[in-house]
């Protein structure tokens, strides 16, 4: 990790480094808690400035995200931001769970509303709940004044919203709110990454906005991803993924490639870093980051 002792995750970015941070989810078992801490110890060496740990999410619950949340901090020395959703949740359990975070020694959280409950294909708060991100946001600025916030943004748009300038207005009023950065969806295009900045911009949005990445290490996996979260799979990466085949270390080495395309034109381009979504997996994203190391754009000294 380069964040300097007691540096929050926004003054990091004030920092101008380049902020790396990498995504895990709870895993459901022994056997994927192993894999998820060996993908973490792997990716230590790349000293991500913070890691998260989803919360929901896949199965995850209140309980598993903060048992990995621990591990991640307590075992392998991470500065870790849980994530946190209005999904099943009163005001006062949002409240209860921050302040768990904050007992257990995390800075920082990621705020957000959630997807719906399997089975169910519209968003309702519970009884004394939130229905969006921006109400977590105040909660958690309210009471956490101390606490680096994230919020979620959509290069694409979120699959829910009308148009592209709601979702941009509300994204700017989860700032309003509190929010210190914006972490995006993946994407696969950089185009849309630098269009959305140049509308969160124009929409008073100043808070940095970190890219999402995923370094593809399958196209089933990938294909059923874009279908949830309304990411565009380029044509091009699907033809080369069909051409790799089932040869997995072929397949890796397509994500590889594509990720390490994406990430040099973003930090080249003025990215304030770059949020990977590993996983829980580290080979396909160590091969991109040490051909970013190895032409001296990232963490190369
Ligand atoms: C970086 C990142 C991390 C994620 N981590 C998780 C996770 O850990 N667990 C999980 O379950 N999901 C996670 N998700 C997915 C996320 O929960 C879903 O995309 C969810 O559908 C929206 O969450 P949100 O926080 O963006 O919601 P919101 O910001 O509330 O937005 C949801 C929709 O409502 C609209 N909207 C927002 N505010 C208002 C308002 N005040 N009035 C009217 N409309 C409004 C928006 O335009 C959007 O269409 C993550 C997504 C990203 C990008």
């Amino acid at each position: 990790m380069i964040m300097a002792d007691g540096e929050s995750i926004q003054e990091c970015f004030g920092a101008g480094r380049t902020t790396f941070s990498v995504e895990f989810f709870p895993p459901k078992d022994e056997a994927a808690a192993d894999r998820m801490l060996r993908a973490a110890e792997d990716l230590r060496p790349y000293r991500p400035d913070f890691v998260s740990i989803t919360y929901g999410a896949g199965g995850g619950t209140r309980e598993t995200t903060m048992r990995y949340a621990r591990a991640l901090k307590e075992d392998l020395g991470f500065e870790v931001m849980p994530h946190l959703t209005c999904v099943g949740h009163t005001k006062e359990e949002l409240l209860e769970i921050l302040g768990e975070f904050r007992e257990a020694g995390f800075r920082a959280v990621m705020a957000l509303r959630g997807d719906p409950p399997k089975g169910e294909d519209s968003f309702s708060a519970v009884e004394g709940g939130f229905s969006h991100a921006d109400e977590l946001v105040s909660l958690a600025r309210a009471h956490f004044p101390e606490f680096s916030i994230g919020v979620a943004g959509y290069p694409e748009k979120h699959p829910e919203a009308s148009d592209f300038a709601s979702d941009v207005t509300h994204l700017a009023n989860k700032v309003s709110c509190g929010a210190d950065f914006v972490t995006t969806q993946l994407f696969f295009d950089n185009a849309s990454y630098f269009s959305f900045v140049g509308s969160c911009r124009a929409g008073g949005i100043e808070a940095p906005v970190l890219p999402g990445l995923l370094p593809v290490g399958s196209l089933s996996q990938i294909k059923r991803f874009c279908a949830m979260c309304g990411a565009t799979l380029p044509d091009e990466l699907t033809c080369r993924l069909e051409a790799a085949g089932d040869d997995s270390s072929a397949v890796r080495q397509v994500g590889a490639d594509w990720a390490y395309g994406q990430l040099a034109e973003l930090l080249d381009r003025g990215a304030p870093g770059f949020h990977i979504y590993c996983l829980n997996k580290s080979k396909v994203v160590i091969e991109a980051l040490e051909r970013l190391r190895a032409d001296g754009r990232f963490r190369a000294e």
